[in-house]
């Protein structure tokens, strides 16, 4: 007889998550990893910090769950509870750890910090409770055996929980696995979902080890596949590869990446193997597109700088915009932004210069000129190309695509067939 599969719970402590200030994205994270693994997740809390209702949910749960994860309220100060409150629930007693507590001064040292007297309490662990280490922070988790329950307390901060569910968590849940399940993420730009659809509604799979999701965000499309076997990952990544190569098929003027990557990053990708260098103005979107570049790591090898060109001012005194061109055309032209195109790519001796500048709203738009109405070019060595569009959506939805709509003009440029590169694909 297969046995049953564990009922599963989370408990997400904290007074912050009964707020509408915080989300409780960890149980989320938690749940998609044992997804992953077909496991599922039967009861989920939010509790705030006080000792009786964190009482009443760790009796509850210990009642009618197989496995209980407890996220947060693990740190150092008085209404971080989780350990004190499930010690007594589980009647354990809380043993000090001098090692966890030369950890914690080790760490606190590196900081160039001293340790404060509260976190001598992080040095606690539940008895006979195996520790988990933290490789991000002070607090660290705890697995706990009672008869055939798994207790695993886990630490709040997302960058903490995570880094300890992968290294520590992850490995001991392997043997719980029912299928083997592989992710593979199209992403798109340059068309909408409705027309994506229309390209590749014969596709949409029958089998059921295989699902396809299309997401839309503000100029991109994603398509989203996973691919479920219940003997081998081999299995699952050949029936997801195999859904890909057809929809890239219908797909690849479309398709900057299969890898998940973000577009700025596919444009860094290929400026890095081009040994390129890149230079921005921006006038609506006032350095979101800048912020885009560098949130890539490794930008600072192709990423030279840019100005935010937000008054006719700067664009003319430090772009050197002609003031006529403003005064005929207005800063909203095509005219301006292949001068700021140009302006910023010879100021900064770059090679690729992109510029933007548009009517972002809610104000300030005119029947010539509506809101959404923004103008992207790209100066390069051979010229500058300026598109117009008119964008639909809100001030921050119009200065997504906006940079959208810029990055994707370099990504054609560098992708072109005369550069033998193809956007999706690493080398
Ligand atoms: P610390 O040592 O930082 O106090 P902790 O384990 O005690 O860690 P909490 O104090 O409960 O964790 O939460 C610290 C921070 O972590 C919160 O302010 C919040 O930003 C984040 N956090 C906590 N729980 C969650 C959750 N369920 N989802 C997302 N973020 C969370
Ligand atoms: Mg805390």
């Amino acid at each position: 007889m297969t046995p049953l599969p564990p009922k599963i719970e989370i408990i997400a402590v904290g007074t912050e998550l009964l707020t509408p200030y915080y989300q409780d994205t960890d149980s989320l994270y938690i749940t998609q990893r044992l997804n992953d693994l077909g496991l599922t997740v039967s009861f989920k809390t939010i509790v705030g910090d006080t000792t009786e209702d964190l009482q009443q949910c760790f009796r509850t749960a210990l009642q009618r769950s197989d496995w209980i994860f407890t996220v947060g309220g693990l740190g150092p100060t008085e209404d971080d509870r989780t350990r004190e409150v499930l010690a007594a629930a589980l009647e354990r007693e809380l043993v000090f750890r001098p090692d966890i507590l030369d950890r914690i001064k080790t760490l606190f040292k590196k900081l160039g910090v001293s340790m404060s007297a509260a976190n001598k309490k992080q040095a606690y662990i539940i008895q006979d409770a195996a520790v988990l280490d933290n490789n991000n922070g002070t607090a660290p988790g705890l697995w706990i055996e009672e008869g055939n329950k798994h207790i695993i307390l886990l630490p709040g901060p997302p960058r903490e929980l995570k880094s300890m569910f992968e290294s520590s968590v992850w490995p001991r849940i392997q043997s719980f696995r029912s299928f083997f399940l592989v992710r593979r993420t199209l992403k798109m730009s340059g068309t909408g979902e409705s027309f994506i659809e229309s390209l590749i509604s014969d596709l949409h799979p029958q089998d059921s080890r295989l699902n396809l999701t299309m997401l839309s965000y503000p100029g991109q499309i994603e398509i989203h596949l996973t691919g479920r076997s219940e003997t081998s990952e081999y299995e699952a990544q050949a029936l997801v590869e195999e859904l890909r190569m057809h929809l890239e098929q219908r797909l690849t003027p479309y398709i900057f990446s299969t890898s998940g990557e973000e577009l700025e990053a596919v444009v860094g990708r290929l400026l890095t193997s081009k040994q390129k260098t890149l230079a921005v103005a921006e006038s609506c979107t006032g350095g979101l597109l800048g912020h885009r570049i560098t949130n890539i790591p490794g930008s600072s090898g192709y990423f030279v700088g840019g100005v935010q060109a937000y008054s006719n001012q700067v664009k003319l005194e430090l772009l050197g915009v002609p003031a006529e061109q403003v005064q005929r055309h207005g800063a909203v032209s095509s005219e301006v932004a292949g001068s700021m195109a140009s302006g910023i790519r010879s100021k900064t001796r770059s090679d690729f210069a992109l510029a933007i500048t548009g009517v972002a709203g809610p104000d300030g738009g005119t029947p010539e000129k509506p809101v959404g109405l923004v103008y992207t070019a790209l100066a390069y060595e051979g010229g500058i190309v300026c598109e117009r569009n008119i964008f639909p959506g809100n001030r921050e939805t119009i200065k997504i695509r906006s940079t959208q709509k810029a990055l994707s003009m370099l990504l054609k440029h560098l992708s072109s067939p005369q550069s033998g590169a193809h956007p999706g694909r690493k080398p």
